[in-house]
Formats: structure tokens, sequence, C-alpha cells
């Protein structure tokens, strides 16, 4: 099957103008509550119901009078999006294919890893930004996701899987490039982390970019901001341009200043992420590249075995040749870790988000 196909989503579900509730934050929720007669307590009570307790039903918001739990349910939808896929991978590894409103749909990914769990999601549907060893690349830019359907990908995964209850990790590694849907992503950030709401701290919470200097330096800026990871893949300017495009708009020196400037401000350690692409980024003299590019910066690096999907011109690199990467930045003073691929069996691994290999759940609405 061509792995690029993407998945023939249904028709528009006409949610008709019902307003989602998952993304409202707590002024524009106590204005809806305030449409109802509800008093401003009330609608801190919505607030609580919504996100600390994930109800997303207001019949069941049996803390408000029944006439506003009603007229809730009748002119809200939660915004929580459909489970249109449930891939599970021999590692526990399971990929969730998410319908929203308007037929479109992303993935979100689960990830047990022992007694610590990650769930991986999607800021954008496809991507812009071209980097060429990336599937989701390959499917090109959709839209932006709105904050509810950023937060509607966890109340998703949390009603499926056993996260929830216990702490767990949220990664924003999945379709899309968070610094280019800032607004929507700063909004679901907010929500995430606020201890009244879902109460998720920030340091559970790691937002990967491809290294758009201007919108990081600004995004490090927010209060909202948690740990960030930089896909970094080459620290030489012609081998980084040929792998991602981006590069030359915003080029390694560029980069390198704007880590300088979060250094400076006693941030955590930026992750600097490293595909390892068999043969084009994986030698001796590129580790030595890296780790001069890291010299003076409060960063670690976190090394990743390319996965490869048809179609992508690339091929992993040898266990060993990972381990002496990694050697030798650890030798320069560089803390390095090796990131184990997960879920490769279901195309569930980074980069490989791009709706392929879906069972085709609407074949009645194929062309
Ligand atoms: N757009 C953001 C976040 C999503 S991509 C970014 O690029 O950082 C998340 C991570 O998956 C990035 O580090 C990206 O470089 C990596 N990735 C992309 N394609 C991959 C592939 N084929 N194999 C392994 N990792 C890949
Ligand atoms: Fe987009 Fe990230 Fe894939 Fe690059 S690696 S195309 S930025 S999702």
């Amino acid at each position: 099957m061509d792995p690029l196909r993407t998945v023939q989503t249904r028709a528009p579900s006409a949610p008709g103008a019902l307003v989602p509730l998952l993304g409202l934050d707590g002024p524009e929720l106590a204005a809806l509550a305030e449409g109802l007669g509800l008093k401003p307590f009330q609608a801190r009570e919505l607030y609580r119901w919504l996100y600390a307790r994930r109800q997303t039903d207001p019949t069941r918001w049996t803390t408000l009078p029944r006439a506003a739990r009603e007229a809730l349910a009748a002119g809200t939808r939660t915004g929580v999006p459909e489970l249109l896929g449930d891939q599970r991978s021999g590692d526990g590894t399971r990929k969730l294919l998410l319908g929203l409103a308007d037929g479109q749909a992303v993935e979100a990914v689960y990830i047990p890893d022992g007694a610590r769990r990650t769930l991986c999601i999607s800021s954008q549907v496809g991507c812009a930004v071209g980097c060429t060893f990336c599937l989701t690349a390959r499917m090109g830019f959709a839209r932006n996701l709105t904050a509810g359907e950023i937060l509607g990908q966890v109340y998703a995964a949390e009603a499926r899987t056993d996260l929830g209850g216990r702490p767990y990790n949220v990664v924003f590694m999945g379709m899309g490039e968070p610094l280019l849907n800032r607004a929507a992503v700063e909004k679901a950030l907010g929500l995430m982390q606020d201890p009244d709401g879902m109460a998720i701290s920030w340091r559970r919470i790691t937002v990967s970019t491809s290294g758009l200097a201007d919108a990081l330096l600004e995004f490090a800026r927010s209060p909202v901001c948690p740990r960030l990871a930089l896909s970094l893949h080459a620290a030489k300017d012609e081998l980084r341009g040929r792998l991602m495009p981006l590069n030359r708009a915003y080029p390694l020196p560029r980069l390198r200043q704007v880590l300088q400037e979060l250094t400076h401000r006693e941030r955590e350690r930026v992750s600097l992420e490293y595909l390892l692409l068999g043969g084009v980024n994986d030698s001796d003299a590129d580790a030595r590249d890296v780790a001069r590019f890291a010299r003076g910066l409060k960063v670690k690096a976190n090394l990743i075995h390319f996965n490869p999907a048809e179609g992508l011109p690339y091929r992993r690199s040898t266990e060993e040749r990972g381990r002496a990467f990694q050697e030798i930045l650890v030798a320069e003073g560089v803390p390095t870790s090796i990131r184990r691929s997960r879920g490769l069996d279901i195309l569930a691994a980074c980069g490989q988000l791009a709706k392929a290999g879906w069972r085709d759940p609407f074949p009645e609405a194929a062309p």
C-alpha cells in the first residue's frame, strides 16, 4: 500500500454552530456561564468539571442547576475528537487516529516505558516545514489545530489508556511545527498547566521545534513555555540546509544565538534532538561539530535513530555508530542519551506520523 496515501476522512460532521467546550479558557467559560445566568463561582465550578475532573458531559456537572446543565448540553459539544483508529505495537505503543469536526484527522501516540508513560501529540494537520527525513512533511500542510483540538488529544488518550491518575509526560512531537501555531499551542499549554485545571506540570511537557529562531525566542519568554527541544540534526549549515530547508531562513549561528540567550536566562537544559542518518550526518567529525555547537550552551543531546519509511531517502545508522557518536559528545562534555525507537512496526515512531497504514474507515466515501 502507498504509505503516503492519507486516510479518507469523513465529510464534515456538521456540528452546526455548537461551541466546543474544550479549549475555552477561564474568561470564555465565565462569559458562557454568565449567558446562562450562572454566578461567577459557578463558572469556576464549570471550569473545574471540564479541566480538573476531565468531565466533558455537562449533564454530569451535578453541582450546577439542572436547567444550566441542559442548556449547556444542548448548546455545546465537548470537542473531544472521535477515535477513528487504534493501532497497537508489539512494544505496547499505541497510535490513535483522531477525527476532527471538519473531517480532518491527526495522530496521537501513547508510549508506555516501564513506570514512565508519554503521550505524543500533534499541533497541526500535516506540516509545512518540509524536512526531507519526515513522513509528516510528505502530506503537506492542511491546517492548524485549535487549542481545543490539541487538548482533545489528551482527553481522548486519557480515556482509552492508563494515562490519567498518575502523572505522565506530554511531548509536542507528533504532526506539525508547534511554533507555527503558537497562539493555539500557548493557549493549550496554559490550560494544561493550570493547577486548578488540567494540572500537568511544565516539567512533564516538552515542545519540540525545528528551529524557528525568532518564534522560539518569543515562545521562551512566555510564562507557559515548558521544556524545550530543538531538532538540530546537523551542526553545519550546508548539511542542515540539505536536511531541513528551513535552515536557510534560520541558519545555525542565529539558532546558537537564541540558545545562548536561553542559557543566560537560567532555563532548563534545551534538548538538542539529533537524528542519526546513516552515512549522512553520523561520522565522528559530525559528532565533533555538534560538540562545538553545544560548547558553552546549557543543552543536552538526544540521539534518535532514523525511522525509515517508504519514500524517505535515508537509512539508519548502526547501533555501534550511534554509541560512538554518543561517546564523542560525552567526552566533549555534552550529556547525551540515545532514544529507543518505539512503535516502529505501526509507523508510530517519530517522523512516521502521516496518517499512513490505516485501513480506510470510510470506504463508502472513497471517490
Ligand atoms: N515539528 C517539530 C516537532 C515534531 S517532529 C520538530 O521538528 O521538532 C518530532 C521529532 O521527530 C523531531 O525531532 C523530528 O526531527 C523527528 N523526526 C522526524 N522524522 C523522523 C524520522 N523519520 N525518524 C526519526 N525521527 C524523526
Ligand atoms: Fe515538520 Fe517536524 Fe516533520 Fe520537520 S520534522 S517536517 S518540522 S513535523
